[in-house]
């Protein structure tokens, strides 16, 4: 990596950035059978962090590939740029009616405070306590209940996500954003395989009302920078 932005990073970045070799060793290979030296680590600390990131990424014309818990099949939390890892997100609020969730939060810390209260989150995929929940948003996880309850995409009302140039976005909360994906989901539906669990890209074929616009980016496998929280239903 270009010292300049490996710069740019140790003096922005509050949470750790990380180049020796041991690490991006380390961060080159996930559970799948691949892999990928990437340049740089950081680890944010807060929002801010992430924000800043991409932004220098982008300045710099590097990738940002975000890794939950590293546990995906398929390589999908490794490249060549920049590796965020989100472990420092792991905030769970518990509400009434749904949680709030931070992105690095593992499965197995969530079903143990829903267990509490006599609840739990529908998605179930069999590598179990393992996962994250931001992964589980990239991939969409289904597992075990998704005939009765569905997966990921049909158990959350609400992601904030940080976009390619560096905004943060709150959806179906920000109208504006909301109303343009609304328009862009105006598709032939045919088009669309029928099946139940589908994580191949943008689900624009979920968004049907301005409420679900948030869903375009579930299964997205990380094609959008970000989600720091998500509220999932009770
Ligand atoms: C043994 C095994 C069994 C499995 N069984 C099932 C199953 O039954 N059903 C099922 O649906 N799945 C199954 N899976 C897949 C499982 O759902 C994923 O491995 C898991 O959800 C990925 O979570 P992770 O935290 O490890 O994500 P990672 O592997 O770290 O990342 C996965 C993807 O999500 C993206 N991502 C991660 N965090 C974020 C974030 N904060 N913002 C944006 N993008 C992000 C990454 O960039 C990457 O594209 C299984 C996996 C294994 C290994």
């Amino acid at each position: 990596m270009k010292k300049s932005i490996l710069k740019a990073l140790q003096t922005t970045i509050q949470g750790s950035v990380f180049s020796q070799k041991e690490f991006r060793k380390f961060y080159s290979v996930d559970s799948s059978s691949y892999q990928i030296i990437p340049k740089a680590i950081v680890v944010p600390k807060n929002e801010k962090d992430v924000i800043n990131t991409v932004k220098l990424a982008k300045k710099f014309k590097t990738s940002v590939t975000v890794r939950g818990a590293g546990t995906s099949l398929v390589g999908s939390a490794l490249n060549n740029g920049i590796i965020l890892d989100m472990k420092n997100f792991d905030s769970i609020r518990l509400a009434k009616n749904h949680v709030t969730i931070g992105p690095g939060t593992l499965k197995g810390k969530l079903d143990k405070k829903l267990e509490k209260q006599k609840k739990f989150f529908p998605p179930n995929p069999s590598i179990g306590s393992f996962c994250s929940l931001g992964g589980m948003l990239g991939n969409n996880s289904s597992g075990s209940r998704s005939l009765k309850y569905g997966s990921v995409i049909d158990n959350v009302t609400e992601i904030t996500f940080v976009d390619g140039n560096g905004n943060k976005i709150i959806l179906p909360e920000n109208k504006r954003v909301s109303k343009k994906i609304l328009e862009f989901a105006e598709i032939d539906l045919q088009r669309f395989p029928n099946v139940t669990k589908n994580s191949s890209g943008y689900r624009i074929d979920k968004v049907k009302s301005i409420i679900d616009a948030h869903k375009v980016v579930i299964g997205s496998e990380g094609n959008i920078r970000n989600y720091f929280i998500s509220k999932a239903k009770d």
